[in-house]
């Protein structure tokens, strides 16, 4: 609903024609002080939700991370239970390699198992690198 107000001045002279009126109305727009209340609004709901963002984002990763490290340590179990070898023998990488699908790394900035991931013994629970503090397999019980 496009209006020409200069020709719709200029057609009826001096008087205003309600047509006009309505055209000045839709065009009038929003004052200062409204387009600060909306951006202070859209501010406050910024400052809470990104921090919940961050926080889900970081939770997904953790997850993906401790999934990963399910992962391995069924690597390992089977890797050691097809090569007959004891709870105490050394594993590598490369011995699990076949064992797992796809390349196994560290969601948050893990670019390669090695720098994801460290496994010793088939005993002892593979860790990760990258967040060793929070991306670990829970206690068993
Ligand atoms: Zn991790």
């Amino acid at each position: 609903m496009k209006m020409n107000i200069s020709s719709l001045t200029r057609h009826n002279g001096n008087q205003p024609s309600p047509t006009l009126k309505a055209g000045r109305k839709l065009l009038r727009g929003f004052t200062l002080i409204e387009i600060m209340i909306v951006v202070a609004i859209i501010g406050m709901l910024a400052t809470l939700a990104i921090p919940n963002f961050m926080k889900a984002r970081e939770t997904a990763r953790k997850n993906a991370c401790i999934s990963n490290l399910r992962n391995i340590e069924g690597a390992v179990q089977q890797w050691a239970l097809d090569m007959n070898k004891d709870e105490g023998s050394t594993v590598t990488y490369s011995d699990i390699k076949s064992y797992l699908h796809g390349n196994v790394v560290c969601p948050d900035g893990g670019t390669t198992f090695q720098d994801s991931y460290s496994i010793t013994t088939v005993d002892a629970a593979p860790t990760c690198l990258r967040h060793p503090d929070t991306h670990k397999l829970p206690p068993e019980n």
